[in-house]
């Protein structure tokens, strides 16, 4: 469920660390740890290193890391192995949240609990000064990767250019929905920003994203980049007003009618047949 607007949330909250220097990192569990990293590479190539920088691709959040400029008197007299910046991927899967300093940003995200499990904590970094940085994951559909390839990414939603977009779009036989979803042509569009968005556009999901005319591709690049700051400014991607009607007898908000419910990409989609076109 995490989608580009909870992962910016948590990113904002991230910044906190920015500065802080890793003196610990637990990464019990290794099935979290993903292209072939292991705890104690992360902990070599990490612990003495400065937090520079927290940013975000889409629904990838990602922590650079710098090698300490005084690291001879860093944490007990210990050398970081860092010679060179690295970035450290965290991906948060269905389930995935951030506490920072002990606080979630999200304290209850759609399909989860908002019970924070010692058992569920995937990753920790602890800081010099004591505070902490912890995903806490209970499905384990997330990961933790060092120099994660961002290339596979399209531009990220909240800030794709019209021709980006319509790039992303072009002459594809695929489902407008499922363009919408694919991360590697726009990145950090979920299923439920999908439909608001679509709703919101009058654009029928199931319609082939290669027959919408020009106009109507920058039209839904306008909606998307809209779609996305509203949800930003109510705080998540469930925000949206179809939100409410995502159900068996929902209605559409705008004009009443009773919306349809299928599947899209894999996913569970709601749409109205009188307005979306
Ligand atoms: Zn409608």
């Amino acid at each position: 469920v995490p989608e580009l607007i909870e992962v910016e949330i948590y990113r904002q909250q991230a910044l906190a660390v920015v500065g802080r220097r890793i003196a610990e990192l637990d990464a019990a569990d290794g099935w979290y740890l993903k292209g072939g990293l292991t705890a104690s590479t992360l902990e070599t190539d990490l612990v003495g290193g400065l937090v520079a920088g927290a940013r975000r691709i889409g629904k990838l959040l990602l922590l650079d890391v710098e090698p300490c400029a005084d690291e001879v008197t860093g944490v007990d007299g210990r050398r970081s192995g860092l010679r060179t910046g690295l970035t450290v991927g965290l991906r948060f899967g269905m389930t995935g949240r951030l506490v920072v300093d002990g606080e979630a940003a999200i304290e209850q995200l759609l399909y989860t609990t908002s019970r924070h499990n010692r058992v569920h904590e995937r990753f920790a970094a602890t800081f010099e000064d004591g505070t902490s940085l912890v995903m806490v994951d209970p499905r384990r559909l997330g990961g933790v990767e060092l120099e994660p390839d961002t290339d596979r990414l399209g531009p990220d939603a909240a800030a794709i250019s019209d021709r980006e977009f319509s790039e992303a779009l072009r002459g594809s036989a695929v489902a407008v929905k499922a363009r919408l979803l694919d991360q590697r042509r726009v990145a950090g569009v979920g299923n439920l920003i999908a439909d608001e968005v679509l709703w919101r556009a009058g654009v029928r999901p199931t319609r082939t994203s290669g027959s919408l005319e020009p106009d109507d591709v920058v039209e839904l690049a306008g909606v998307l980049r809209a779609t996305i700051r509203t949800l930003q400014q109510r705080g998540g991607s469930h925000m949206g007003d179809l939100q409410a009607e995502r159900h068996v007898e929902g209605r559409c908000p705008r004009d009443g009618a009773r919306l349809q419910r299928c599947e899209v990409g894999g996913r569970t989609t709601y749409w109205c047949r009188v307005h979306q076109r």
